[in-house]
């Protein structure tokens, strides 16, 4: 089927969908804000149906060649000592940490070279107005000139402005209260290959993770009532964060220490983004920019592989693109619900405020740790990534 297709958005759901856009026959050009690929970001997983995407899309060992291979996950107390450990192997490779991680920008370059080739690529554009005339949509750009597709879908991202052109009065974010910021720091000896959880009284946590790239990943996680320091410049943030982690023992003098000279570091509010229809007339939305179900679901990858896939398969199989729209709804759904059912209680218990509490949250998990409960207690920390009928498109 002959489709002129309009992707905003080139970091993993926007890729992808290009991709199986073009297996089916279609034509896609891809317009990303940013002057090129933005290659930041930390570990993302790929696991259940959204490794399967990658299977499909020949990318399984491409993945694995750039994955972080990281050991597991340890929970860490002040002096370093290990207090629960989750090897990346328990679980078949889908526990907390999967056999399956890789930096975000990795996985967005190896999606990006992979389909260069047969897409057109617009960096530095962004669209500004969509026109749906019922037989196609008209579009503005901010510096390119007008242009008409015959379907536009947004996988911008959760934050996603031009959904608010489109699907303004359907949205709703849900907010946790929990703020992340994010950078890469030098690695050291005591990074090793294991991510490194430390939880701090007062609700906050840091987190390690050693990459391939002979860096570390910094994460500083916390609870706070104080709303849109999101929205602070980073010189901010990172002085919010100085005195907000001052008191921290372990590692976070040394984090804050290179905080300020890493190259990418980024700070959000952390937030689930809830659509009431994914599609208006002849534009659609995918990945974050349509279910963003948070880092804390883990999942986020996975749903942005997963619904690139279906909606183009779906669009390759009707020729009506409502039905088409209706038909990727209709299986994804499900899947994005499990994959956003997060508790408004996990990072509360993730992130205790006492110490005492911390002495239980670790007790638990060193419990929780034993491979023979492991496999019922993962059941319970991450949604199941395996839970939607994958479709075969011809
Ligand atoms: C730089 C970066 C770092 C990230 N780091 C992490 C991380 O550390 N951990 C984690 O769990 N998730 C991270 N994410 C989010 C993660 O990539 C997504 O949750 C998930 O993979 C789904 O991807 P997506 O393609 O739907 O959305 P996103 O990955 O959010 O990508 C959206 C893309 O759209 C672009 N864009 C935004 N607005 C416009 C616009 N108006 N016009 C055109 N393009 C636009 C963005 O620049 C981006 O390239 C990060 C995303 C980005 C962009």
């Amino acid at each position: 089927m002959s489709r002129n297709v309009l992707i905003s958005g080139a970091s993993i759901a926007g890729p992808a969908l290009a991709y199986w856009l073009h297996r089916h026959g279609m034509t896609a050009t891809v317009v990303e804000r940013a002057p090129e690929l933005r290659l930041g970001g930390q570990t993302v997983d790929l696991r259940g149906a959204g490794r399967t995407v990658i299977e499909r899309m020949g990318l399984e060992q491409a993945a694995r060649d750039r994955g972080t291979h990281e050991e597991g996950l340890r929970f860490v107390d002040d002096r370093g000592r290990v207090r629960a450990s989750f090897g990346s192997d328990a679980l078949d490779g889908d526990g907390f940490i999967t056999e399956l991680e890789l930096l975000r920008g990795e996985l967005a370059d190896l999606l990006y070279r992979h389909t260069h080739d047969d897409t057109r690529y617009v960096f530095g554009d962004e669209i500004t107005g969509l026109s749906d005339t019922g037989d196609g949509v008209d579009v503005t750009f901010r510096t390119g000139p007008d242009q008409r597709f015959d379907l536009v879908v947004l996988a911008d991202g959760f934050r996603s402005r031009t959904r608010d052109l489109v699907f303004a009065d359907l949205a709703r974010v849900r907010s946790f209260g929990l703020y992340t910021a994010y950078f890469t720091i030098p690695r050291t000896e005591s990074d090793g290959r294991w991510a490194r959880w430390h939880n701090v009284p007062g609700r906050r946590v840091v987190l390690l993770r050693p990459d391939n790239q002979g860096t570390t990943r910094a994460t500083l996680s916390f609870l706070h009532p104080r709303p849109g320091l999101d929205r602070l410049q980073a010189p901010a943030q990172q002085d919010f964060l100085r005195c907000h982690y001052a008191d921290a023992g372990w590692e976070a003098p040394r984090v804050l220490e290179a905080m300020g000279d890493s190259p990418d570091f980024s700070f959000e509010s952390v937030g689930q983004l809830r659509l009431e229809h994914w599609s208006r007339g002849r534009i659609a939305a995918v990945g974050d920019a349509a279910y963003c179900a948070s880092p804390l679901s883990g999942m986020g990858t996975s749903l942005a592989l997963v619904g690139a896939y279906v909606l183009a398969g779906e669009l390759s199989r009707h020729s009506a693109h409502h039905d088409a729209f209706r038909c990727y709804e209709t299986i994804m759904r499900p899947y994005v619900a499990q994959a956003q059912r997060v508790s408004w209680f996990a990072p509360r218990v993730a992130a205790p405020k006492t110490r005492a509490g911390i002495r239980l949250l670790t007790t638990v998990a060193g419990l929780a740790a034993h491979p023979r409960i492991s496999r019922v207690t993962a059941r319970f920390a991450s949604p199941p990534a395996e839970a939607v009928d994958l479709p075969s498109y011809p």
